[in-house]
């Protein structure tokens, strides 16, 4: 169930996990929240530092990002390649965005130097954050594919950056941005 490089969970206890915390909060009425991060331009490293390097960045970045859960309920798993989900079971949005906060700003702070980003002056993540009371005539893919559509407003957007996907009442999608208070320190760094 771990990943071997990252010592994070591996993409197969993320399927199972948030297939049961689906089920479960659909039985319990309670917010399942979930965020997927992905780094920016991480081929361009890969590219200029070695496949080696990019290891030692994958490492240091799940690293942060573990350091970042507060709840013990709150996981890392590697998703695949330079891709990392957290699942945040009985999490609502408010919550779930404040990690969000803490993770991108962890990866901020390690300043690892990366020239070929056109995010930063260092390594970054984007991050896509879904969190909704799952329904019952919907299965866990769903809240899989808000996480990731709001991953792609980000990098749509400019990377570096965290959006939320909400689902009003009647079924509709709308994606926003959740600026970080670190955001205008960072970008003047
Ligand atoms: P974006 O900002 O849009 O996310 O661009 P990106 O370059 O980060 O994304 P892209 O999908 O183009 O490339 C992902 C790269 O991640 C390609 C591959 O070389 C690298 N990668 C995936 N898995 C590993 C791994 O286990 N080790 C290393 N070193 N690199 C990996
Ligand atoms: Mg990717
Ligand atoms: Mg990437």
């Amino acid at each position: 169930i771990m990943d071997s490089l990252t010592s994070v969970f591996n993409r197969r206890s993320f399927d199972e996990t948030i297939r049961t915390e689906w089920e479960r909060a659909s039985r319990s009425r309670n917010s399942l929240s979930l965020i997927m991060c992905d780094i920016d331009y991480f081929k361009k490293y890969n590219d200029f530092h070695g496949h080696q390097a990019g290891d030692e960045i994958l490492i240091k970045v799940a690293g942060a990002l573990k350091k970042s859960m507060k709840r013990s309920t709150d996981r890392v798993y590697r998703y695949g390649g330079e891709e990392f989900s957290i699942i945040l079971p009985d999490t609502g949005k408010s919550c779930c965005l404040h990690v969000a906060e803490m993770l991108i700003s962890s990866v901020r702070l390690l300043t690892i130097r990366h020239e070929f980003s056109e995010a930063s002056d260092r390594i970054t993540i984007s991050l896509g954050c879904a969190s909704i009371i799952p329904s019952r005539d919907k299965e866990f893919p769903y809240i899989v594919s808000l996480a990731d559509m709001a991953l792609y407003e980000s990098k749509k957007n400019g990377r570096n950056r965290i959006y939320v996907c909400e689902e009003s009442d009647n079924g509709s999608l709308s994606f926003t941005e959740h600026k970080t208070s670190d955001d205008y320190l960072t970008r003047l760094l």
